[in-house]
């Protein structure tokens, strides 16, 4: 039998490359699911895309710019990063920009979690946290919830010294339930300065409590609090993959020298440049969100569905209260019915994106048949 010059030299190696260890441990990010089988038209709720779309503010500036595709985009990311700082009231130049809000997410990871360090993370979380500090071969700590919620006596609790960031989603996914003002105070006046703590609004526009602060207030007052936003949420454009992030000058200047240069397209740019600024699409869908989260709370909680609260335009449901009824068959059910939800929380509950009116409608009709069913 013949040998390969590698096997002759190195009679131990395995026969194909193998990645580092502790990417083999990962297991792959689920998208949500968006056919299926046998059926031509779905209801797709399942990955919490603005359901109005992009400002058409957005869609114009993103048509302007097919004029200038043989073009590098600005890698210093300027006009969008002023538009921005213009209409929430900060300063430009400690915003950066990413390709989606979860590449910045990686970024700070890959800055400041190595081998063997802690990254604390709340017991349901966005997965791509988890991935991200794998990666890096990183301990993954959770904190348990309560009732769905981040628990913020619990991520302290969790803190040692080996705990190199504390990424907290606010309001959270997949519950959409988020803490106070006051809360967040609690843990950043608590949380030793060389931890970073992410605060990831990726629905902070859909947030109309008054005790709710997106992140702003910690990041002007601290060393080591980074606020990361999207596009792909309330402004609707997540096939653009646009996010930005909030932080003090020195974790955005590491930021800046670790992403490539031009990691934000042209068309992303502009698209959001747009879509920042349209003020009257922003109340639109905001204004609609809430009304349906209401309506899911009434109705929905009237059949004995378990609805956790939620402010942001998606909801957490689970069937445990309710005999012989469970979220797998709920989510089998609203299948068979044309409605994709994203199973969660390990299968318990189901998680459905806010649609349009029809498409809410049909979510309350097909699960009061299948409860009544
Ligand atoms: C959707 C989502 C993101 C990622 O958004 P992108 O900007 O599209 O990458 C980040 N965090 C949470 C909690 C999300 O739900």
């Amino acid at each position: 039998m013949s040998q390969t010059p590698q096997a002759a030299t190195n009679p131990g190696a395995a026969s194909a490359p193998q990645p580092l260890p502790q990417y083999q441990a990962i297991s792959p990010y689920k998208q949500g699911q968006s056919a299926i089988k046998g059926q031509s038209k779905v209801i797709k709720l399942s990955s919490n895309e603005g359901c109005f779309g992009p400002s058409p503010a957005a869609v114009t500036a993103f048509m302007t710019v097919a004029n200038d595709l043989h073009r590098y985009p600005d890698g210093s990311q300027t006009r969008l990063r002023e538009a921005i700082a213009d209409v929430y009231g900060l300063d430009a130049s400690r915003i950066v920009c990413g390709n989606g809000s979860e590449e910045l997410i990686g970024l700070l990871t890959r800055c400041f979690v190595g081998p063997g360090d802690e990254l604390l993370l709340s017991e349901n979380h966005f997965v791509m946290c988890s991935i991200y500090g794998k990666a890096q071969g990183a301990k993954i700590v959770l904190a348990p919830e309560e009732e769905f919620r981040t628990n913020i006596d619990a991520v302290l609790a969790r803190i040692t010294p080996k705990t190199k960031m504390i990424a907290i989603a606010n309001p959270n996914n997949p519950t959409g339930t988020y803490n106070s003002q006051d809360e967040i105070d609690r843990l950043i006046a608590s949380v030793p300065r060389d931890i970073v703590v992410i605060l990831d609004g990726a629905y902070a526009e859909y947030v109309e409590k008054e005790d709710y602060n997106a992140g702003t207030r910690w990041v002007e007052n601290s060393t080591n609090v980074i606020m990361t936003r999207t596009f792909s949420k309330m402004y609707g454009l997540a096939g653009l993959r646009i996010g930005w992030a909030y932080g003090p000058a020195p974790i955005v200047e590491i930021v800046n020298r670790l992403r490539t240069p031009f990691n934000t397209s042209i068309a992303a740019l502009a698209a959001a440049e747009a879509a920042v600024q349209d003020f009257d699409h922003v109340n639109r869908v905001v204004a609609h969100n809430s009304r349906w989260q209401v309506r899911f709370q009434d109705e929905l909680g009237a059949l004995g569905v378990h609805v956790v609260p939620s402010v942001a335009n998606f909801y957490l449901l689970h069937f445990e209260n309710i005999d012989g009824k469970s979220a797998n068959d709920a989510g089998e059910y609203l299948r068979a019915n044309g409605i994709i939800p994203r199973p969660a929380s390990d299968d318990r509950c189901l998680r459905l994106t806010v649609g349009n009116d029809d498409e809410n409608e049909a979510v309350i009709r097909v699960l009061r048949n299948y409860v009544n069913g």
